[in-house]
């Protein structure tokens, strides 16, 4: 059976194959076989063939004569309807007979007599009742999980507005899952497909309940196919549903694409296939990647009673589905995996009102899949297979708002949050419920409509890398970093898990070094009551012979000492080719007093640093409006484009950024800073200096992951060059490692949230003295190091090591078989190392060797105790 099992088989073939072969190799007198299966794809149609079985029959020679065939049929099966299960309908016992010529010619030649076509009744049969319940309790669980799984999206951001929803059902089978739906969520049209005439009456039954209007619920008894037309169907529909239909498709691929067509814009496409053994769940996933269509996998577990499955194809089963095999399992029954996959069209993508950009170096990158889930279930199935291998990664990244260029890597699995983008203010508790992928603009407009804020960054497309990493803001001295305001924080742990941290314990790994512990699907933030902001802008033009270091230490004196309310920005770039500017922006949360009433704000630099100045007068604007005042956004910061004659512009300029903390920027740190915009490759860079401390340097270090809160000033050092020119760009990448180093012995730390997963050194100055505690969080929240695409907690070592483990070190476990007298220690060594190698079974880090006393110890032993003998000890081994 094994044999002929191996290659693409039908059950009848197999039968016949089984029977011929025998008749070749033995030439008997007669050969009968009989084969009884059971066929998934038959049993997931409906309960109506739920616990079926197909027997097959090849019979040739003597076993043509109804005589011997039934002495053989009771010998092998006894009286068949003895074993019916009670729950079995009489339709379940319905029989369908039909005839499979198998043509016999060496039969015929060699029983001379007997006939040269055998028959074959291919008929479904009732298996055992316990088997049939077993099956049932499993279905039915799957079908539970299907549906939450749907139910979730319908109610989702996508179709949670939409009154009524219209749904295809393709290979309905007797409607177990649109009863269920229908019952959960309004359904204003149906429409569904299914070949089977008695199922498709069970179907227009169960439909009938759902008290739909008759004219908007169709079920057609026929086969979708890829010539099915849209027309045909009634049209797209929000929810497209391909239950178990393509077993038999000779191109899944081009089948899938085909229903993607059925799905409206905003709408989703499930679908439910059931792995078999010897399909892996690779080579499906990977028809499903191609077609850039796959969303997001799930893989359920169903317990069937497969007594053919060899121990080896268990353990191949449990791998692809991460089932314990154990697990209610018996010695007979093993799992079997099913997937739901749910897939986007092209054009739900594209006409989705939220389309998630990332960085140009991101999008450089080739990753295995990028998968948009909009349900728990969907992320949680990421991980699960990134740790276990099964998508061909193991590597998970997340875009949040798409700005740095660790959301996608090389061959990883990436997640984009785009749909977990909401946004939910509670003006009572002064406090805001954001999710993962949504954007700090998003907050920030959200926030102001009940007068609050919450302390973010300075672009409003920048997302939740921002929040978790740390988040330098303008209001930071006032109320701390964007990452001191997380309450609490909603995520699915590297294992797959759903956790919540809230407790101060929890929440360290998160304020600073989230990306690294879990996908963040929502976070709750404090929020504050705030009118508006006074703000205001001030540019000098530098002299050419000034001293820079001078400029910087000015600033740094008047800035240290402001109040809390008061955040004062400092900006050194080149407003032409002839001369440098130094630009300060003040954003006061507190604008009574007013920016003029502060001494030496609105003069911070004497008259002979400058040759002009352009200052603006101060005005009060919401938080959301100073994402368009930001000096590297306005006109006047780009005036040097238009201040060179006959200079051909980029079209496009590309940036590379590294923000660096400083507690002062006087001396040699401000003249090393100076130097830097100096020495650029292009004139498009600078050095934007954000100002800190207030309530940002008032929490302990040890109390965040962002552990370096010495600091007064945040200098992003950002440089710019043409696109596609990647002489500039490699020129670029060159002087901006240079600049960290020449200014890192003055810097009180480095800001993680744009270092890449490489960048070792930096990232222990990112985390300062919480480093080695975050690394053993990191070893024990995510020890196979799946959220590794970010500022890296781990050595080099440590991280290559999970990557190519090195043989094992660790502790070992040393059984010691001792006796006085007499042989069998040897015997009884063996014995014990191949009940452990079997017990361990096919785990490939666990090796049980023997160890035996040498002969030069034995040998020694003799010569020293008198009496004994060194021949028998040696060679006596029985
Ligand atoms: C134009 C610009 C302006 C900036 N302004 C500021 C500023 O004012 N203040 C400041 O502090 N920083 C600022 N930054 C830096 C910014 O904070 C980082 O680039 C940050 O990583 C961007 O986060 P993102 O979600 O937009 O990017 P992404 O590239 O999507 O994510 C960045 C990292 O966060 C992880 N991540 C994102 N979302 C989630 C999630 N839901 N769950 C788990 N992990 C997640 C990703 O895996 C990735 O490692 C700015 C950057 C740019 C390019």
């Amino acid at each position: 059976v094994n044999i002929f099992a191996q290659r693409l088989q039908l059950q009848e073939r197999l039968t016949t194959e089984i029977g011929k072969a025998l008749q070749d190799c033995l030439e008997p007198l007669g050969v009968a076989v009989m084969m009884e299966c059971r066929h998934m794809c038959m049993e997931m149609r409906g309960v109506q063939t739920t616990g079926a079985s197909t027997r097959t029959q090849f019979r040739c020679g003597h076993f043509s004569s109804p005589r011997y065939w039934t002495e053989f049929e009771s010998a092998v099966h006894g009286d068949k309807n003895s074993r019916m299960p009670p729950t079995a309908t009489p339709q379940t016992l319905a029989t369908t007979k039909s005839t499979v010529s198998c043509v016999d010619p060496k039969a015929n030649d060699t029983i001379g007599e007997l006939p040269s076509a055998t028959s074959m009744d291919t008929s479904r049969v009732a298996t055992e009742a316990d088997n049939y319940r077993l099956y049932q309790s499993c279905a039915t669980n799957e079908v539970e999980v299907m549906t939450k799984i749907i139910v979730d999206f319908m109610r989702g951001p996508s179709l949670g507005q939409k009154p009524g929803l219209s749904v295809l059902d393709i290979g309905a089978g007797n409607g177990r899952l649109i009863e269920t739906i229908g019952s959960k969520r309004s359904i204003e049209a149906y429409r569904a497909f299914e070949e089977n005439g008695s199922l498709s009456e069970e179907l227009k039954q169960v439909v009938s309940k759902l008290g739909l209007n008759q004219e908007s619920c169709v079920v057609l008894t026929k086969t979708f196919s890829e010539e099915t037309s849209i027309q045909e169907a009634g049209g797209q529909a929000d929810i497209v549903l391909l239950s178990h239909c393509l077993y038999y498709s000779s191109s899944k691929q081009s089948f899938v694409h085909h229903a993607i067509k059925f799905v409206a814009p905003g709408g989703m496409l499930f679908i439910f296939h059931r792995w078999n053994p010897g399909e892996t769940l690779d080579s499906l996933s990977s028809a499903l990647y191609d077609a850039s269509v796959l969303h997001h996998m799930h893989v359920f577990d169903v317990l069937l009673n497969l007594k053919h499955l060899s121990k080896e194809e268990r353990i191949r089963v449990s791998k692809y589905t991460n089932i314990n095999l154990s697990h209610q399992c018996d010695s007979t029954t093993a799992m079997h995996g099913c997937l739901a996959i749910e897939c986007f069209s092209d054009d739900t993508m594209t006409n989705t009102s939220i389309s998630r950009k990332v960085s140009y170096e991101a999008r450089r990158k080739n990753p295995h899949a990028i998968v948009t889930p909009g349900t728990l279930t969907g992320i949680q199935s990421c991980l699960r297979a990134a740790a276990l291998g099964t998508l061909g990664s193991h590597q998970v990244c997340v875009v949040g708002g798409g700005h740095s260029a660790n959301c996608y890597a090389d061959n990883a699995i990436v997640i984009d949050m785009k749909r977990w983008d909401h946004v939910v203010v509670d003006s009572l508790t002064e406090t805001v419920r954001v999710g993962g992928g949504a954007t700090i603009g998003a907050i920030t407009v959200e926030c102001e409509k009940y007068g609050l804020v919450v302390p973010l960054g300075d672009r409003p497309s920048v997302g939740m890398g921002l929040v978790l990493q740390g988040g330098i803001n303008h209001l930071m001295r006032w109320r701390g970093l964007a990452c001191d305001n997380i309450l609490r924080v909603e995520y699915v742990a590297p294992s797959g898990e759903l956790q919540v941290a809230s407790s101060a314990e929890e929440l360290f790994r998160f304020r600073g070094a989230g990306p690294s512990f879990g996908v963040v699907h929502e976070i709750t933030m404090k929020a504050y009551k705030l009118g508006e902001i006074l703000a205001q802008t001030t540019d000098y033009l530098l002299v050419h012979h000034v001293d820079l270091s001078q400029v910087m230490l000015r600033y740094s004196e008047i800035a240290t000492n402001l109040p809390d309310s008061l955040c004062l920005d400092g900006f050194l770039y080149w407003p032409s080719h002839e001369a440098l500017a130094f630009a300060t922006a003040s954003f006061d949360t507190d604008g009574e007093n007013g920016p003029s009433n502060i001494p030496g704000i609105a003069d911070i630099l004497p008259t002979d640093f400058y040759s002009s100045k352009i200052q603006d007068e101060p005005t009060w604007c919401k938080l959301s409006d100073l994402f368009d005042r930001e000096l590297y956004m306005t006109e006047r910061f780009h005036l040097r484009n238009a201040a060179v004659p006959g200079e051909v512009l980029p079209a496009k300029l590309r940036s590379l950024k590294r923000c660096l903390l400083f507690a002062t920027l006087d001396g040699a740190c401000g003249s090393g800073l100076s130097e830097i915009v100096r020495s650029a490759p292009t004139k498009w860079a600078y050095i934007h200096f954000l100002h800190g401390g207030g309530a940002a340097g008032a929490v302990e270090p040890s109390e965040s992951a962002f552990g370096c809160r010495n600091w007064a000033f945040a200098a992003v050092i950002t440089g710019r060059y043409p696109d596609g020119n990647q002489a500039l760009e490699m020129a670029t990448v060159c002087w901006l490692n240079k600049a960290v180093e020449t200014v890192m012995p003055y810097a009180a730390g480095v800001y993680g949230a744009d270092l890449g997963p490489t960048d070792y050194q930096l990232a222990q100055h990112a985390f300062g003295d919480n480093t080695r505690r975050l690394a053993l969080l990191k070893r024990l929240h995510d020890p196979l190091n799946v959220l590794s695409s970010c500022c890296p907690l781990l050595t080099e070592e440590r991280a290559a090591n999970i990557l190519n483990p090195s043989p094992y070190k660790g502790p070992r476990v040393v059984i010691i078989i001792c006796g006085r007298r007499f042989a069998g220690k040897d015997w009884l060594a063996e014995a014990v190392q191949k009940s452990l190698a079997r017990l361990l079974g096919k785990n490939g880090s666990s090796k049980v060797s023997i160890a035996s006393l040498s002969d030069a110890t034995k040998r020694m032993y003799a010569a020293e105790n008198p009496g004994v003998d060194a021949a028998r000890l040696i060679h006596d081994r029985q």
